[in-house]
């Protein structure tokens, strides 16, 4: 690590609340799949900060939309209505063939608004007694860090000293039709589940699962709720993920690339007999909708549809993974994933394989202590993707 460098993590360290153990990285400066440190040094970026930068660092685009927007109107909250919303609504609703959004600004304070919209679904559509809403989530989740979220993680670590914890939450685990059954009760409002789970190490569910899963919900009057948060918006090789099984959820969770890895926004999608229960006065959020980050969604998501980033990662994608399952090392014990959604587990610790993927110029990180996580932007070129495969054959051979 430069001197530069070393300074700012000291500042940083020294300062800030330690709830995150970063890589001994610091970037100044970033474009495309490229990043670089205040020493000039460049690193491939191979998480796309959790899949929020699906578009590249700095899509041109995206950041003329930012700055035409910056110089006519940042902020106007919601006491009134600002020109950039509306579009914004038609182009998700176009996108997810839903009648209905509703904007947040970070991908926690999506799920807490679905999960206050499946329950007053519950009382006033369902007709469940007050109070008595159960949602379904399952073990291994990530949904955020509010305390929805983690009352809803199966992760002691994500709860230990938080507590009390939120009520009404059952746990089913990933992909066990048979528990979802079990645990679906006539209070049951909703199932919350990632497409595929991220953090959980890129974990796909047992093939028909999401299917059957619908299907069951439907037959029982539960709401089928699809975070696809990180696995959404191309990441997976489809624009959402559930379409690897073909299930439109009755909401779908987003965030991350919504806002292009620029702004921060995000959002619940449904239909009107599922998102009318909200009314004036009963959600809200300051710089949720902000004209800001409305625009920047517009051309965020342009982006996506108009360079085919769903095919080009998944076409790439099954192309990095067959290259990584060429790797012969008995250290590896799989190579799964969609797309450029693609995890590495070990039979040991991932980070000292991180740390020496960063030392080839490889910027990855571990998810659950023996997973590599490899989700470079979906804009990567081949030749760079070649590139990144011959450093990451040395590292795991
Ligand atoms: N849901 C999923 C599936 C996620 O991967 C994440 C973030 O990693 C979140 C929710 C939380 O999003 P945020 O960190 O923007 O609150």
């Amino acid at each position: 690590v430069g001197d530069k460098s070393k300074a700012i993590i000291e500042k940083t360290d020294k300062y800030g609340a330690n709830n995150y153990h970063p890589l001994p990285i610091v970037v100044s400066k970033a474009e495309g799949v490229w990043v670089e440190d205040p020493e000039g040094n460049k690193y491939m970026d191979m998480l796309s900060a959790y899949s929020a930068v699906n578009q590249g660092h700095r899509h041109p685009e995206i950041i003329q939309a930012l700055k035409e927007q910056a110089d006519r109107v940042t902020l106007t909250s919601r006491a009134f209505h600002n020109d950039q919303l509306g579009p914004w609504y038609e182009l998700v609703c176009q996108l997810t063939k839903k009648e209905m959004a509703l904007p947040m600004n970070t991908g926690a304070e999506a799920v807490e608004t679905a999960v206050k919209a499946a329950r007053r679904w519950a009382y006033d559509v369902k007709g469940v007694v007050e109070n008595e809403a159960e949602i379904i989530a399952c073990i291994g989740n990530f949904h955020g860090r509010t305390m929805t979220a983690v009352s809803l993680s199966s992760e002691d670590e994500y709860k230990r000293g938080f507590g009390p914890m939120l009520p009404g939450i059952k746990l089913i685990p990933y992909g066990d039709l048979e528990a979802l059954k079990n645990a679906i009760t006539s209070n049951t409002a909703a199932f919350l589940i990632e497409p595929i789970q991220g953090e959980a190490g890129i974990v796909i569910p047992p093939e028909g699962f999401l299917k059957k899963a619908y299907e069951l919900c439907k037959e029982n009057e539960v709401l089928f709720i699809a975070d696809e948060i990180q696995a959404g918006l191309a990441r997976s090789g489809k624009m959402f993920a559930c379409e690897w099984e073909d299930v439109q959820p009755d909401m779908y969770i987003l965030g991350k690339a919504l806002g292009g890895g620029v702004f921060p926004i995000s959002c619940v999608v449904a239909d009107r007999d599922i998102l009318g229960v909200f009314n004036p006065g009963s959600h809200g959020s300051t710089f949720g909708g902000n004209p800001m980050a409305c625009a920047v969604s517009i051309a965020s998501l342009n982006v996506l549809v108009k360079e085919n980033l769903a095919e080009r990662s998944l076409k790439l994608g099954e192309y990095f993974k067959s290259k990584l399952k060429e790797i012969e090392n008995p250290i590896i014990k799989e190579v799964r994933g969609r797309g450029l959604f693609i995890g590495v587990e070990l039979h040991e610790e991932a980070r000292p394989y991180c740390e020496k993927l960063k030392d080839e110029g490889l910027l990855c990180k571990e998810t659950h202590d023996t997973v590599i996580r490899f989700a470079p932007p979906l804009v990567i070129s081949e030749e760079d993707l070649d590139w990144a495969i011959e450093r990451i054959t040395k590292v795991l051979s």
